[in-house]
């Protein structure tokens, strides 16, 4: 189906409650629990023949990813291949999540299926590796018991020893969080890479504490990579054939570096007569890398997101008009309950003056947790109403887990029932889903810059991409190939996808 843009707007909504209606009768989505950043990605095949092979899976979030490559980079130098046949590997990690229970649970339950590779091939070393080992320590090697080897996130370049340390019959762990290691001088190895798009990890840590989040506590303070280090990286991707670099980090605009000093409360502190790096100079930076080559980034935290960054986007057209700019919650009070430091009003005001400087088509997406301690049924409303007025692209909804450790975890209950959190998760799914649906139809009739990522998933017929604005679009091939861009007009949608043509 396709709509001109003028009358899409209005026919939406009509269709939206409808829709609404439809699905409240029905029932749909009773059983919905969407988590959805926890994915498992593998590394794939690498065979030079080296003496040993690697097998890594990665879970949560793209930072879990992105390490992973950081450590595949580590002990390719030290005599490992990688592999994504388990039963070939001598090696095994699993990079962890702990944001959510279920995040845990899942890798646990994942620990005795390898079990039984284990009992095959005894000799095969298993390691956690992650939040959840920086979380658990060395309790998990007392209750995981097929577990060799622990290793936090600041620990990756000490793995080559930890291994010798199982080699020669002992469990291993380091759990040490530093203060500085950014791996700022390893360049990650790109497997399982489409070649085109590739992500650049430019800061670790988080010095926020939200009040629901163990991010802080597993992964440390606040560090910021050398930016020589982080456009280097950019330039050499763009000279191998990669077209888009995101920048990543937990809150990528409290990115601040200078020369001698990387640890942002130490520098806040200390003060400095260098040069400070702020985020919206690296983001300009890397802009400059080269015309061609497109950067996102992720995550922003509303609180610190500037206008400088705002007008740099809106200067260079390959910084891509796409912000993930998380709420959490539509209600003042549960955001302050939260510690997230800015109100219902103040993020409005935010997104009002995103609009104004980068415009109506600029994507926005968040993330949103149902029922945290003490929200009311007026509050979860107040959550459906702020998603009302933004009419987000995308989002990662979730429902409440309470993190041992974390500030919520030790000042408020957990008192809304599970049942209570799944409906009011998927009151919020079904909104950003028809949301979603709005925004795509928008898009109906429009004409986009894409960058092509490969093909579509259902046939070698058609490319697919992505606009600026970090929508899917699938059309036919045409002469065009992988890693080029493409001007393609959007001739109709379904909920996730634009369906268009080439027009140039
Ligand atoms: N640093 C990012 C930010 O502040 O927006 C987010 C990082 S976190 C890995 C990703 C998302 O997980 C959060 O935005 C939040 O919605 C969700 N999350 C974190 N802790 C959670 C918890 N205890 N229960 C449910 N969702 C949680
Ligand atoms: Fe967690 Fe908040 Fe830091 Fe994001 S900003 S990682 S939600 S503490």
């Amino acid at each position: 189906m396709s709509f001109k843009k003028t009358k899409s707007v209005k026919f939406a909504s009509c269709i939206e409650q409808r829709m609404e209606n439809i699905i409240a009768d029905l029932g749909i989505l009773d059983n919905v629990d969407i988590e959805s950043c926890e994915t498992i990605k593998l590394l794939d095949e690498q065979n030079t023949g080296k003496a040993r092979k690697l097998y890594i899976e990665s879970y949560g979030c793209q930072m879990n990813y992105s390490d992973s490559e950081i450590v595949a980079s580590i002990l390719q130098k030290e005599g490992f291949d990688t592999t994504s046949d388990i039963a070939q590997a001598d090696v095994v990690f699993l990079n962890t999540c702990s944001i959510r229970e279920k995040a845990e649970q899942t890798v646990r339950q994942r620990l005795t299926q390898i079990n039984s590779y284990k009992k095959l091939k005894p000799e095969m070393l298993v390691g956690v590796l992650g939040c959840m080992a920086e979380r658990l320590k060395t309790k998990l090697l007392e209750e995981e018991k097929i577990v060799d080897l622990v290793a936090g996130p600041d620990a990756y370049r000490d793995l080559p020893k930890l291994i010798e340390q199982v080699d020669e019959g002992d469990k291993a762990v380091n759990t040490f969080l530093s203060r500085e290691e950014t791996y700022a001088d390893i360049t990650p190895v790109r497997l399982n890479s489409n070649g085109v798009t590739a992500f650049i990890s430019i800061m670790r840590g988080c010095d926020n504490m939200c009040s629901f989040c163990v991010v802080p506590f597993t992964r440390g303070r606040e560090r910021s990579r050398d930016p020589h280090s982080i456009i280097a990286e950019a330039k050499d991707l763009f000279s191998k054939g990669f077209r888009e670099v995101t920048l990543l980090g937990q809150n990528v605009d409290s990115y601040k570096w200078s020369e001698e000093e990387n640890n942002k409360a130490r520098l806040e502190k200390k003060g400095t007569n260098n040069e400070v790096i702020t985020f919206a100079k690296l983001l300009e930076l890397v802009a400059f890398a080269h015309p061609d080559l497109r950067v996102r980034f992720s995550t922003s935290h509303p609180k610190d997101i500037t206008d400088d960054v705002l007008y740099t986007m809106a200067k260079h057209e390959n910084i891509c008009k796409n912000i993930h700019l998380p709420i959490q919650s539509g209600s003042s009070r549960v955001l302050d309950l939260m510690n997230r430091d800015y109100t219902r009003e103040w993020y409005l005001e935010k997104v009002r003056r995103l609009r104004e400087i980068l415009g109506e088509d600029c994507g926005i997406s968040s993330d949103m947790i149902a029922g945290f301690c003490s929200e009311t049924e007026e509050e979860h409303r107040e959550t459906l109403s702020l998603m009302d007025e933004v009419v987000y692209d995308f989002a990662y909804m979730f429902y409440y887990s309470e993190r041992p450790g974390t500030l919520a975890a030790k000042k408020f209950a957990d008192d809304i029932p599970l049942e209570t959190k799944k409906r009011r998760l998927d009151e919020i799914i079904i909104k950003q889903r028809l949301h979603s649906a709005r925004r795509n139809n928008q898009d109906v009739g429009k004409t986009f810059k894409v960058l092509i990522e490969g093909y579509s998933k259902k046939t070698e017929d058609d490319l697919q991409g992505r606009t600026s604005s970090n929508k899917v679009v699938v059309f036919p091939k045409g002469n065009k190939k992988k890693g080029e861009y493409a001007t393609v007009q959007v001739e109709s949608c379904t909920g996730g996808t634009l369906l268009g043509k080439i027009v140039e």
